[in-house]
Order: C-alpha cells, then sequence, then structure tokens
C-alpha cells in the first residue's frame, strides 16, 4: 500500500483532491463540532478537522503528515502503531464501529478525555481510518463533582449525626445532673446544718433528697444507653404501655426540685385509652421537653437568676397535661401553657434543630421531640394565640 503524501499547503485540513468529495462534504466536516481526523494504515495524519484544530490546539499543517500518536499521552502513544498493525494483520476490530472513552492530549501536553469512534474508509487501494473525538472533559469533570460531593455529603451527614447526637444527649442529661447537683447541694446544708445545732437532724429529709440523686443519676444512665441504642440501631424497643403513666412519671421528673405551689400543674388524663406501643423513656423525653419548654415560658420577664420555685409565682401560670384519644386508634397528648404564647419569628421553624429565642437555648429539644415521635409513627405540632399560651401535641398509634 503506498502513502499517500499530502500537501497541507494545499488544503489546511488535508482534503485534497484525491479524497475529496466535493466541497459538501468538506462543509460538513468543517461545521461538525466533534473533531474529525483521518489516519492512513501507517497511523500518518491525512486529514485534521477545524474543531480538531480547536480541541488539541495544533494547526492542521502542524499534524498532517506526523504519526497520530502525537495526540495521545502515554501510554497509548507508544502502543497505537501496535494497535493498527494488529488489526490490519487480524481484522480483530477493538475499537472501529465500537468506540469508547479515551485519554487526548493538547499541544500545550493537557490531556482530557474524550470518546473516539472509528469508522474504516476504503478508498480504491487506499484505507483510510477516520476518527470523530469528542472532548468530554466537562462531562467527566462534572461527574468528578458530583462523586467528590457525594462522598462529602455523606462524609457530613455522618459528622452531623454525630453533632447532632452528642448536642441531643447534652441536652437530655442536662436535666438530670441539674437535679442531682440541686439535691447534693440541699443535703449538704442538711448535715451542715445539722453538724451546727444537733437538734435541727433530718435524717429522713436527707435520705428522701439522696434517694432522688439515686433515681436522677439512674435516669441519665438510661438515657445514655437509649441514645446509644438509638443511634446503633435506628430503632426503638417498642413495648405496649399505659400513656397516662408516662405522661405523670415524666411530669413529675420534669417538675424535679421544683415545687409547683406557685404553678398549677393539672392532668385530663381519659380513662379508656388503648395501650400504645412505645419506648418508654424516649416518649418521656418528649413529655419533658414540652413541660421544660412551657415552665420556660411561664417564666418569660423574670430575671433568669432567679429560682425557679420563687419565680413562678403569678397565680395565672398554668400547664395542663391531657390525653384523649385522637382520629380513630390513636391517642393524643397535649401540654398546654399560660405563657405569652410562640413567637412569631420562630412560628414555622419550631421543629428545625438549632431554632431557639432563648438566650441559653440549645434550639434542638423540639427538634428531638420530633425526631421521637416520628420514630414511633406519629406527629407532633404547635398552636398558639399570641398572648394566650401555646399548646403543644403530639399523636402515638395505638396498639400493643
Ligand atoms: P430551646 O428550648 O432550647 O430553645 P426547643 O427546640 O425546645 O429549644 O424550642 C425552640 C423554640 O420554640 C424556643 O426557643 C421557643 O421560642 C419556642 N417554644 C417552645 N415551646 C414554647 C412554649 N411552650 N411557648 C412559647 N414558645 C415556645
Amino acid at each position: 500500500m503506498t502513502r499517500h503524501d499530502s500537501d497541507p499547503s494545499a488544503d489546511q485540513t488535508g482534503f485534497d483532491e484525491e479524497f475529496d468529495d466535493g466541497s459538501l462534504l468538506k462543509s460538513i466536516i468543517d461545521a461538525a463540532p466533534d473533531a474529525i481526523i483521518t489516519i492512513d494504515v501507517d497511523g500518518l495524519v491525512r486529514s485534521f478537522s477545524p474543531a480538531a484544530e480547536r480541541m488539541f490546539g495544533f494547526q492542521a499543517a502542524e499534524v498532517i503528515g506526523r504519526n497520530v500518536n502525537m495526540l495521545m499521552p502515554s501510554p497509548d502513544k507508544e502502543r497505537h502503531d501496535g494497535y493498527l498493525a494488529r488489526y490490519l494483520r487480524t481484522g480483530e476490530k477493538r475499537i472501529i464501529g465500537i468506540g469508547r472513552e479515551i485519554n487526548a492530549r493538547r499541544k500545550d501536553g493537557e490531556v482530557f478525555s474524550a470518546e473516539l469512534a472509528v469508522g474504516e474508509l476504503v478508498l480504491g487501494e487506499h484505507r483510510l481510518f477516520t476518527g470523530f473525538i469528542r472532548d468530554v472533559t466537562d462531562r467527566v469533570e462534572a461527574e468528578r463533582k458530583a462523586d467528590q460531593l457525594q462522598r462529602e455529603l455523606a462524609h457530613l451527614n455522618r459528622i452531623q449525626t454525630m453533632g447532632e447526637l452528642a448536642t441531643a444527649l447534652a441536652h437530655e442529661l442536662n436535666q438530670p445532673l441539674a437535679a442531682i447537683s440541686n439535691y447534693a447541694q440541699a443535703a449538704r446544708r442538711v448535715i451542715d446544718a445539722e453538724a451546727a445545732d444537733p437538734t435541727k437532724a433530718d435524717p429522713a429529709k436527707v435520705s428522701a433528697m439522696l434517694a432522688q440523686v439515686a433515681e436522677q443519676a439512674l435516669r441519665a444512665g438510661e438515657i445514655m444507653k437509649r441514645m446509644r441504642g438509638f443511634a446503633q440501631r435506628g430503632e426503638i424497643d417498642r413495648q405496649p404501655e399505659d400513656i397516662n403513666g408516662i405522661v405523670r412519671e415524666a411530669v413529675r421528673l420534669s417538675l424535679g426540685g421544683l415545687t409547683p405551689r406557685d404553678v398549677d400543674v393539672s392532668f385530663q388524663l381519659a380513662d379508656n385509652l388503648p395501650p400504645v406501643g412505645v419506648d418508654r423513656i424516649q416518649i418521656q423525653q418528649v413529655i419533658m421537653n414540652l413541660m421544660r419548654n412551657a415552665l420556660d415560658a411561664l417564666l418569660v420577664g423574670t430575671h433568669p437568676a432567679v429560682d425557679i420555685s420563687t419565680a413562678l409565682s403569678h397565680p395565672d401560670k398554668r400547664v395542663q397535661i391531657s390525653a384523649a384519644g385522637h382520629d380513630g386508634d390513636q391517642v393524643r397528648v397535649s401540654v398546654r401553657d399560660s405563657g405569652p404564647g410562640i413567637a412569631p419569628e420562630i412560628a414555622n421553624r419550631l421543629f428545625d434543630p438549632l431554632a431557639t429565642t432563648k438566650k441559653t437555648g440549645l434550639g434542638v429539644g423540639l427538634a428531638i421531640c420530633r425526631t421521637i415521635v416520628e420514630a414511633h409513627g406519629g406527629k407532633i405540632w404547635a398552636e398558639s394565640t399570641p398572648g394566650e399560651g401555646a399548646a403543644f401535641h403530639f399523636t402515638l398509634p395505638g396498639g400493643e
């Protein structure tokens, strides 16, 4: 087979008279967005389209007559002659008519991703190969970025979950720890008073306080255990429970050392409720969070440093807790307070993590409540009339 020596000066793109199927073909090739490169059986470039010039940064004249491997990075650069020879010897098509993604090399040395489709052309005694090359750098780069984003998101998600868990744990542990500290200090005061004046001995009182310390410490341990379980399994330990019992216990725990003489806490618990299949500790956490918010709301406007038991001195500070049937066999628990109501600026993101209007608030309480309630198949929502207090309701599916 003779090599066809083109004359680049006659036609910059190399479509000389012998292969020119006319101006129509040339104009199609010139306008094609893909680079079109023709090589002969020796791997020498015979034509190099305008798009190829733009893509590779070479002028046709710099490439025509030279080995096409100048447009490839290693290892294809060294292997291309071998690929061609093998095809001519065996006729086994590895790329012709198949196409694949390859790496190509621009004049400035930059390697880029490209899709290559190769066609074979037999014209008389000449045999040519035409490569159609599409620069897919942008697509590959977009895919790479998407992959990276995906990885970063997964990582962030893990960090965020860990962070949320840590915040939630801190939030939930705060209350039993504060109660433990309060009871322990109170017990010490009683003992100190007894040391100064033995007639003031009150062992029953000290014993009751220490019993509270023990109960709260166990509760803190229980919270940690449940939180860990929640994180590991992502599921909940459901048992058939009496919702009224859960409500009473949670309210008692949330009032903690506070003597509710200045806040009117009342219950309205229906007595015909079905058992609920719940994780007792988690549902108690929800009620305790709602109770804590209600008490916080009743304290608005008072000095934050004032002891809660003396600050709650207003006669119309009320919290009402109710449990009732809801929509078929569901049970609804509500905590209603007579505080100032929900601030309008937070009303539509109450349950978002980190949404708070309190100076020292973490803004995770209601977010945790929502997670727990929804994990139980229930719903949580709030109602509020400014100036007339707020009500938080949540539902739980009834049944074992
Ligand atoms: P935090 O109590 O740490 O602020 P929460 O998620 O428990 O976090 O509450 C978010 C916000 O919802 C509170 O900062 C408060 O503005 C509002 N909120 C919650 N409960 C009540 C309530 N009973 N009355 C008025 N506003 C409330």
